[in-house]
C-alpha cells in the first residue's frame, strides 16, 4: 500500500536524524516535514511518499538533526543583565545573600524584559527550545513579553516564598500574599502566546511554609502544569530541615505530600540514600545543574547521588541555572558535563554515557515538564521543535558515533538552525525574530546601570587600568 502524498510546509531532506523516539532510531540520508507546528513526517527520504509537496526544501545533507534541548531550570530574569559580575571564590550562602539578592532586587520590569530575550537568545542558539524558568521573576508580564520576541517555549512562575525568618513579620499575611500571588499567575494569559505559561514554581530551599507548598501542588495538579523548587545545593538546607523538622528535606515533602512526577527538585546535592529512594517512589524529578556545583563548589561529585538516583529510576534532568552560577545558558555544555563528571568522580567510565545524557537533556526534560507527549523526540504528530548541527566545523569531522560526537566533540557552537512549534527562530546562527545586535547592545547599558543602582562594590582580583 501506497502512502498518500503529502503536502507540507517545510520539508528537510538528506539528514542524519538522532530522533529519541521509542527505539532511539539514528535515521541516515532522514526527511523531516514540518506542518503547521508539528512533525507531519520523520523517517528515510526515500520512504517519503511519492508526489509530496513543500513549500519549502532545504538539503539536510550538512546536518544532525536532533530534538531541540530542554533546559530544566533557569532564571531568566535577576542574573542574565548581571553574568559574571559575582566573584567565583563565594559559596552557596555567600552568592545568594551578599551578591545576588540585592542584584535581583534592584531590577525593573524593563530589566526583566531584557533578561528574558538574552537568556531566550542565548539557549536558542544553543540548541535549547524549551525551558522551566527558576520561579524567581518579579515582573512576569515584561518577562512573557520578552521572551516572546523570540518565540521559545517555557513556563515560568512569579518568585514565591512566605517564611517569616524574622519573628517580627506577620506569617499569615505573608503566606496568604504568597497563595494569592500563586492563584493570580495562574490565572493569567501571557498574549494568547501558547508558547509560554505560568507554572506554580517555588523558590524553595526553606523558604516555603506547608501551606504554600501544599497550595503549589494542588495549583499544578488542577492546572496540568508542574512545581519546580530549589532544594539541597549545600548542606544549610539540610541542617534548616533537621533542626527545625526532624527531618532531611525530601523526608519532610514526601510526608507533607507534595512530591510527584509534576514536581522537579533543582540541585539536589545533599541527599541521602532514603531521599533517593523517596524520590523514586514519589516519581519527583531531580534537575542536575552541573555548571552551578562546579562553580559554587556544591560538592555534586564527592557527595552527589546522581548515578544512584539513576538506576533508582528517578527522572533527570539538566539545567544551566543563574548566570551566576554557572554563567552560561549552554545546554550542550551541562549535557558534556554530566556524561564526564561522574565517570572521573567514580571511576567508573560506564556511568551516565553519552546516550544517557542526551535522554536527560531532552526526554527527561519533556517528562519532567509533562510535555513528553508534545516534544523531546522526533516523532510523528509531535510539535516542530529540533535543532540543526552543522557539520562542516572541525569539531565535528571526521563524523563516526553522532551520539559520541553531539557530547564530546560538538557544542553549542555548532548550532545552525532551530525550530521552535513549527517556527524557524534560528537560521545560519543567528535569530530570525530580533536584532541581536541591539539587543547586546541594550544589555550592556542596563546591567552596568543595575550594578551601580545596587551599590555593590567591583571586584577584581586583577588591576582594572
Ligand atoms: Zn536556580
Amino acid at each position: 500500500m501506497t502512502s498518500p502524498a503529502l503536502q507540507v510546509d517545510t520539508l528537510i531532506k538528506n539528514v542524519l536524524i538522532v530522533s529519541m523516539d521509542e527505539t532511539r532510531r539514528i535515521i541516515t540520508d532522514g526527511a523531516v516535514a514540518v506542518t503547521s507546528d508539528r512533525i507531519s513526517f520523520v523517517g528515510k527520504s526515500a520512504d517519503l511518499p511519492k508526489g509530496t509537496t513543500a513549500k519549502q526544501v532545504i538539503d539536510g545533507r550538512r546536518f544532525v538533526l536532533t530534538p531541540g534541548f530542554v533546559n530544566g531550570h533557569i532564571h531568566v530574569t535577576g542574573e542574565p543583565l548581571t553574568r559574571g559580575y559575582i566573584p567565583d571564590d563565594t559559596g552557596f550562602e555567600e552568592n545568594v545573600w551578599r551578591w545576588l539578592i540585592p542584584l535581583y532586587q534592584t531590577q525593573t520590569p524593563e530589566d526583566e524584559y531584557l533578561s528574558a530575550r538574552l537568556a531566550a537568545l542565548e539557549m536558542l542558539r544553543s540548541g535549547a527550545t524549551c525551558f522551566l524558568e527558576a520561579g524567581t521573576i518579579l515582573d512576569m508580564q515584561a518577562t512573557a513579553e520578552g521572551l516572546n520576541t523570540l518565540g521559545i517555549r517555557g513556563r515560568i512562575g512569579a518568585w514565591i516564598e512566605d517564611r517569616a525568618f524574622d519573628p517580627a513579620e506577620d506569617q499569615k499575611k505573608k503566606t496568604d500574599l504568597a497563595i494569592r500571588k500563586l492563584q493570580d499567575e495562574m490565572a493569567v494569559n501571557y498574549g494568547n502566546d501558547p508558547l509560554i505559561r505560568a507554572w506554580p514554581l517555588l523558590v524553595g530551599h526553606s523558604t516555603a511554609t506547608d501551606e504554600v507548598w501544599l497550595a503549589a501542588k494542588a495549583l499544578a495538579d488542577s492546572n496540568g502544569g508542574a512545581i519546580s523548587a530549589h532544594m539541597s545545593p549545600a548542606q544549610v538546607d539540610v541542617d534548616w530541615f533537621m533542626e527545625n523538622t526532624g527531618k532531611r528535606p525530601i523526608e519532610y515533602l514526601a510526608e507533607l505530600g507534595v512530591l510527584g512526577n509534576n514536581v522537579s527538585l533543582t540541585h539536589a546535592v545533599h541527599l541521602d540514600m532514603n531521599e533517593v529512594k523517596l524520590l523514586a517512589e514519589t516519581g519527583a524529578n531531580i534537575c542536575h545543574c552541573p555548571l552551578s556545583a562546579l562553580k559554587g563548589g556544591y560538592g555534586a561529585t564527592a557527595v552527589g547521588l546522581f548515578p544512584e538516583m539513576a538506576e533508582a529510576g528517578v527522572n533527570i534532568t539538566l539545567g544551566t541555572d543563574g548566570n551566576n552560577n554557572g554563567n552560561a545558558s549552554e545546554m550542550m555544555r551541562t549535557i558534556y558535563l554530566v556524561a564526564g563528571l561522574f565517570k572521573d568522580a567514580r571511576g567508573r567510565p560506564d556511568v551516565f554515557s553519552a546516550y544517557q545524557a542526551l535522554e536527560m537533556a531532552t526526554l527527561g526534560g519533556a517528562r519532567a515538564m509533562g510535555l513528553q507527549q508534545e516534544i523531546g523526540s522526533i516523532e510523528l504528530g509531535k510539535k516542530a521543535d529540533f535543532v540543526l548541527h552543522d557539520t562542516d566545523r572541525p569539531e565535528w569531522r571526521p563524523l563516526h558515533n553522532v551520539a559520541n560526537q553531539l557530547v564530546w566533540s560538538a557544542d553549542g557552537r555548532g548550532v545552525h538552525s532551530v525550530w521552535v512549534n513549527g517556527v524557524r527562530v534560528i537560521d545560519n546562527y543567528h535569530s530570525t525574530m530580533i536584532d541581536e545586535e541591539k539587543l547586546y547592545a541594550d544589555a550592556q547599558v542596563a546591567g552596568e546601570a543595575i550594578v551601580k543602582r545596587s551599590g555593590l562594590p567591583a571586584v577584581s582580583a586583577w588591576p582594572i587600568v
